[in-house]
């Protein structure tokens, strides 16, 4: 699944052919999660003035309004300047550009492009309004982040995966981040003390930025397949290495479930 440092590497790639160019053209294949909210026609003639992400969304500012994308369980984006050929049997949107191809190619259509009048509008704010701090922004303060732990109830590792509180950690990086953090993912939010929360804050930046550093490669992995997986994985500490011996202990890692999702940990070295 397309997590944030995916989604970032796919903006910055993105960006630059992008922006400033006008859309000249767009196709809305198979229904998508949601559907585009427009006439695809009104996007035509509209300049794209910005290139942003917000959690996992893409955002295209245009001159009047606002285009989100987001790429579900399997979408990925892939940009052109030369015309890519025919519209693949996976390729569900595509915006052609004065100087450019985007699409979206998402084999499993849990992905969506929504066209909002703006960023303040009940489309926009019904995908984004819920959406916590982003990690890797001034406002994720260790402060901010201590005073949303300790009204939650749950697991540490369940509260990070809601997104409420910080935004886009996602499965890996929240069994990677608290491993580095030496925390329990079972552990109640509200429960953990205010030093091993302010290592916690640094391990999600310290995870997330070298994932981002490492996405270029991890994108192309990524295009083909539907799980999480991608060069992140293959450095990871704890995730996907149930039974090997733990890099710090050499305690066989753990692996439970929590939520429906995986996850993994070092029962010796995570309290
Ligand atoms: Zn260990």
């Amino acid at each position: 699944m397309p997590e944030l440092p995916e989604v970032e590497v796919t903006k910055q790639s993105l960006s630059p052919m992008l922006l400033g160019t006008t859309i000249s053209g767009v196709h809305v294949g198979k229904p998508l999660r949601w559907p585009l909210g427009v006439d695809p026609k009104t996007l035509v003639g509209q300049t794209i003035v910005g290139v942003r992400r917000r959690g996992k969304y893409l955002l295209f500012d245009l001159d009047a309004g606002l285009l989100l994308l987001h790429l579900g369980m399997s979408g990925s984006v892939s940009v052109s300047q030369q015309w890519p050929g025919p519209l693949g049997p996976y390729d569900h949107f595509e915006l052609q550009t004065t100087s450019c191809w985007m699409r979206l190619n998402d084999p499993r259509r849990f992905g969506a492009a929504v066209f909002a009048p703006s960023e303040n509008s009940p489309q926009a704010h019904k995908l984004l309004g819920h959406l916590g701090v982003e990690p890797l922004e001034a406002g994720f303060t260790s402060d901010y982040f201590a005073a949303g732990l300790a009204k939650r109830a749950g697991a540490i590792k369940q509260v990070l995966l809601g997104g409420d509180v910080v935004v886009g950690v996602g499965n890996i990086y929240a069994s990677e981040a608290l491993f580095m953090a030496g925390i329990r993912p079972t552990r109640g939010a509200k429960r953990i003390g205010r030093v091993r929360i302010n290592k916690l804050h640094q391990a999600i930046q310290t995870v997330l930025v070298r994932a981002i550093a490492l996405g270029g490669s991890s994108l192309r992995d990524f295009k083909h397949t539907n799980g999480e997986h991608g060069l992140f994985q293959a450095n990871s500490q704890v995730y996907g290495r149930e039974g090997q011996a733990c890099t710090q202990c050499q305690a066989p890692i753990k692996r439970i479930v929590q939520g429906q999702r995986a996850t993994y940990f070092c029962a010796t070295c995570q309290r």
